[in-house]
């Protein structure tokens, strides 16, 4: 399972797939995979 991340309105949402468009605010190619650290910081690489 992984996280994708809304670049326009900051809408989280899990999924295997990569969503095409936000959930939350319907922008298109926004949502973006945060990768898991292991740790609780908002640390991304
Ligand atoms: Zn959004």
């Amino acid at each position: 399972m992984a996280t994708f991340k809304c670049d326009s309105c900051g809408a989280t949402k899990e999924g295997r797939c990569k969503p095409k468009k936000c959930p939350e605010c319907g922008e298109q190619n926004t949502m973006k995979k945060e990768e898991a650290c292991g740790c609780s910081c908002s640390c991304k690489s």
